[in-house]
């Protein structure tokens, strides 16, 4: 009989039904040999779903859709990353003390850095919500030298002025020069792959585009880089690095990356 888990570890959102967390954590407990056990949790009360995190001693916790802002208030600290973003996607409790972080922006750049050397480059954010404040906060502290593009002038102005970077509406995008596209919209998600954020014309081989959707694997979007000879980086691989970074904070323990990466593809192939 396998012993009681040492630690018990979540997700919290809603909708949660869709989450790979789960799956890509509770593979990574396993093949760390972490006796631990990770369960979706949906609420629509987060104040309540807090205070029971702490009462039943959960060790910490993935924070998701609609609450990466507002559950800042309820927490006893901030690493100062996430304190500068506005927004937390990990919770780690010691001791009944929640700390909350974000690692978002840092998957995002962890898996760039696979690519290319990030210092001095030229990037340009395709979106202006909230995966694209984590990604232009690290991506800025990362040496790379930004620029927004985006459909609305007025949320598009705001992520430029928070990251002290020059804005460009979406549709004049074809007149910058950059070696880093990262695209943050939802367009072109599950299902409805069709759908296509920029000018098919803007990619130039010498790119590295990244896309922050999973689902599909590899975005029209995405397919189009790559057919203009582009390196291209699906946000499988932002996800996965997002996470290794919790799991790290979590354990300490090394991440297993290539089990994570694999059980999320075979959750997304189904
Ligand atoms: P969000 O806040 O809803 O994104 C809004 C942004 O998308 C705005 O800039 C909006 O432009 C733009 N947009 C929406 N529809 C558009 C359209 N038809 N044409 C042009 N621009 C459009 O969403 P989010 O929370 O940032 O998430 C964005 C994506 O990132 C999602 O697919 C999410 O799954 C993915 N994500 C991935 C990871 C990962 O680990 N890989 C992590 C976080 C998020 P306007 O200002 O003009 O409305």
């Amino acid at each position: 009989m396998k012993s009681q888990p040492a630690g018990i570890y979540g997700v919290l959102g809603n909708p949660i039904g869709h989450s790979l967390s789960p799956v890509m954590h509770n593979a990574a407990f396993e093949a760390a040999g972490v006796n631990a056990l990770y369960a979706a949790f949906e609420s629509s009360d987060l104040k309540g779903s807090i205070a029971g995190m702490r009462a039943l001693g959960i060790r910490g916790m993935s924070i998701t859709i609609p609450f990466k802002i507002s559950v800042i208030p309820h927490l006893d600290e901030l690493d100062s990353m996430a304190e500068k973003i506005g927004a937390v996607n990990t919770l780690v409790n010691s001791d009944g003390r929640l700390k909350g972080y974000n690692t978002d922006g840092l998957g995002a750049m962890k898996a760039l850095q696979t690519k290319i050397d990030l210092s001095g480059k030229r990037c340009v954010l395709v979106g202006a919500g909230g995966a694209a404040r984590g990604i232009g906060f690290m991506a800025r502290e990362s040496g790379m030298e930004l620029v927004v593009a985006n459909r609305s002038m007025d949320r598009g102005r705001a992520l430029a002025d928070f990251l002290k970077c020059p804005f460009i509406p979406l549709e004049r995008i074809r007149e910058i020069r950059v070696d880093v596209m990262i695209q943050t919209t939802p367009v072109g998600m599950f299902p409805h792959e069709d759908e296509f954020p920029v000018p098919a014309d803007v990619f130039r081989k010498e790119m590295v585009v990244m896309d922050a959707i999973y689902n599909p694997l590899e975005t029209r979007f995405l397919k189009t880089a790559r057919a203009h000879g582009c390196d291209t980086i699906s946000g499988l691989e932002m996800f996965i690095h997002q996470g290794a970074e919790q799991f790290r904070l979590w354990t300490g323990v090394n991440p297993p990356m290539d089990v994570m990466r694999a059980v999320v593809r075979k959750g997304l192939e189904k």
